[in-house]
């Protein structure tokens, strides 16, 4: 009879990975995989990660406002043209509202109104801004002049704020805003540094020398990795982060993708 494995599945909630990364150190001996999951807003794996990953950002921000910025409802509009309009708006009021208020720090997520007008809902840090100045502002951009300003007091309505933006809407508004990203932030919003347990955790594992795109699953490369190889899967694997031993060879990683890729240049 055969024992059920214990070994816990690497390949947990493999379901939308569309290829790897396969990383070697420079003996060769060690091989990490790691899979490329589709990142879509509609995928539930993938919508859970980035989700949290945005959650963490948004804490580490230490928000002090949320602001809403809306556009006008207007239905000729086609509604990608119009979030990129509204993007283009949005960058031109953050150059404005520096040159007056020096600090504005943000992160911010779009999101359609029923009627599928664009709007933007933002966690803000720096100056205080009057909301008739932020109104004007920006009206002459683009002609709206509805926005909202809330003082944030307590950090846990930052969590609340997030996870109600997070959830279905933003994988509605990401299939109809194809293509434009959903979620922004300014380049120096996080202030606080990823806590610990947040951190990577895989140090112990050999440092890997070089990475190179392969179009296979890891399922796919282990099992050749496996057969043709002779590799062995190692206990850190995990569902994130395959990591093969094998026997010393500097241009391994080259030979696995190969068997896969033919024809693809690498570096
Ligand atoms: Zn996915």
């Amino acid at each position: 009879m055969n024992e059920p494995s214990k070994k816990p599945d690497v390949f947990k909630d493999h379901d939308c990975v569309t290829g790897s990364l396969v990383g070697a150190s420079a003996s060769g001996s060690t091989l990490k995989v790691i899979p490329m999951f589709c990142h879509k807003w509609t995928c539930p794996r993938c919508s859970k990660r980035k989700a949290s990953v945005w959650r963490s950002i948004a804490q580490r921000g230490k928000p002090e406002r949320f602001i809403t910025l809306t556009l006008k409802a207007d239905e000729n509009k086609d509604v990608i043209q119009y979030a990129k309009e509204g993007k283009k708006a949005f960058a031109k009021l953050v150059q404005k509202l520096r040159r007056r208020y020096e600090v504005f720090e943000y992160m911010l997520v779009w999101e359609l109104t029923k009627k599928g007008t664009p709007h933007i809902h933002m966690l803000q840090r720096g100056t205080w801004i009057p909301k008739q100045v932020l109104s004007d502002l920006w009206c002459s951009l683009t002609g709206s002049f509805i926005v909202d300003i809330k003082r944030i007091h307590r950090s846990n309505e930052v969590a609340r704020y997030i996870t109600k933006y997070m959830g279905k809407s933003i994988a509605e508004c990401s299939e109809v805003l194809n293509g434009l990203r959903m979620l922004q932030k300014s380049k120096n919003y996080v202030i606080e540094p990823l806590p610990e347990e947040e951190r990577g955790g895989d140090e112990d594992i050999e440092d890997i020398d070089s990475w190179i795109f392969c179009s296979a699953t890891p399922r796919e490369l282990l099992e050749v990795a496996k057969e043709l190889f002779g590799c062995t899967l190692d206990d850190r694997s995990s569902a994130n982060c395959l990591v093969l031993r094998a026997p010393p060879d500097p241009d391994l990683a080259c030979k696995l993708v190969h068997h896969f890729d033919d024809d693809r240049s690498y570096s």
